[in-house]
């Protein structure tokens, strides 16, 4: 298979990770015959050091021209968001390619591999069995996108927030959601506040209309509220999660603190023509960026997300998963996940090639 990758390493621990990333990424085209061609661009204050913008025209035509973008992180130290170089780095970036190629599906998998559940924060008992779910969130609609006013009315403030959401946005997520569900453990939980919101009602109407077409998957329905405490009380019973935009943002984040460490977690962002963009979930760790000691297990593991999802190569991006979870099954940490005995990020790697 030939396919183009858009290569967009960008800041902090981002430039490493990808790296040893396209390394992992050489062995799997050299074991089965593929042939990845690789374009670089430049993103977030790698590209503002060249053009004075964070995501130029010359790395907007390269994602343009790739069957899928690999994205690595953006951002600069936290003390230093005002300046020039790093002022909205993040949303000039990562926004205006979502924005751009309308990525409206938003995948985040979380796993707490059972070697690691003490670095979770929840107690071992309640994750004795790893957890093993995937997120998915609407990105393009919602309270995020509605109209943000505020005025006086009576001498006193008011603001108003406007939630939109068409049939057409809840369908697209939905069906994605269902067929990740069919090829995983059949239990798609989709998640909204239909007891008070017209938005939750039309959603949850939408959810039942779909299903008649995946018999296979079991629906059910959950209030947010309840699945932000069923996501630390009980977050075993989770296979696949769909929401919208707010509340996918929300409960994303909280699952994201249920592995230990941000460096474990990829993500994607699809369109409805299945381009997809993947990256770290974390951002660019900008104190341990250029120790050699980041995880490149969110990079390696968004790779092979690419692989399944815009390539339909399934057996090598399982292939991937399991040497990462072998690497970390036989004691093989990055300084993150094991504070006394770790590895840096090259010798971690070389773990996981060894199990490919
Ligand atoms: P961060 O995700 O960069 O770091 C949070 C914590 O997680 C830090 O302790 C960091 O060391 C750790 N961490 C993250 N990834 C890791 C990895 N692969 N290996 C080991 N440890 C890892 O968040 P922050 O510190 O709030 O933000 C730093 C910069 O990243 C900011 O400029 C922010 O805007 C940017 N950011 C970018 C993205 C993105 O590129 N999509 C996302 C979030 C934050």
């Amino acid at each position: 298979m030939n396919k183009k990758i858009a290569v967009l390493a960008g800041d902090g621990i981002g430039p490493e990770v990808m790296t040893e990333t396209l390394r992992v990424l050489a062995v799997i085209a050299s074991k089965f015959s593929h042939n990845f061609e690789y374009l670089q661009g430049k993103i977030g204050g790698q590209a503002y050091d060249s053009y004075q913008n964070h995501c130029p025209e010359e790395t907007m035509q390269i994602c343009r021209k790739a069957d899928a973008i690999l994205f690595g992180s953006v951002g600069g130290p936290v003390t230093e968001q005002q300046q020039p170089k790093w002022k909205n780095c993040e949303a000039n970036s990562i926004l205006k390619l979502r924005r751009h190629f309308n990525l409206n599906i938003n995948i985040r998998p979380i796993v707490v591999y059972p070697e690691l559940s003490g670095i979770s924060p929840l107690k071992s008992q309640t994750i004795h069995e790893g957890i093993d779910c995937v997120i998915f969130r609407e990105l393009t609609g919602g309270i995020y996108f509605g109209r943000h006013e505020q005025s006086i009315i009576d001498k006193q403030r008011q603001a108003v927030d406007d939630c939109i959401y068409t049939e057409q946005q809840i369908q697209s997520i939905l069906h994605a959601a269902f067929k990740a569900a069919q090829s995983r453990r059949k239990k798609l939980c989709s998640v909204d506040k239909a007891n008070v919101l017209a938005t939750s009602k039309l959603w949850r109407e939408v959810s039942e209309e779909i299903s008649k077409d995946y018999p296979d998957v079991q629906l059910t329905h959950m209030l947010v509220d309840n699945c932000a405490m069923q996501m630390v009380i009980n977050p075993q019973q989770f296979d696949v999660i769909v929401t919208e935009n707010m509340f996918g943002d929300i409960i994303s984040d909280l699952a994201a603190a249920l592995p230990g460490s941000l460096g474990l977690i990829p993500s994607a962002s699809l369109n409805a023509h299945g381009l997809g963009l993947y990256e770290p979930s974390g951002g660019s760790a900008p104190e341990i960026a250029g120790k050699g000691i980041a995880n490149p297990c969110a990079q390696i593991l968004s790779a092979a997300w690419m692989l399944k999802l815009s390539f339909g190569l399934a057996k090598e991006a399982q292939l991937i998963e399991n040497a990462v979870k072998s690497t970390i099954a036989s004691g093989i940490m990055t300084a993150d996940l094991h504070k006394t005995s770790c590895v840096s990020t090259a010798k971690f790697v070389d773990a996981v090639i060894t199990h490919i």
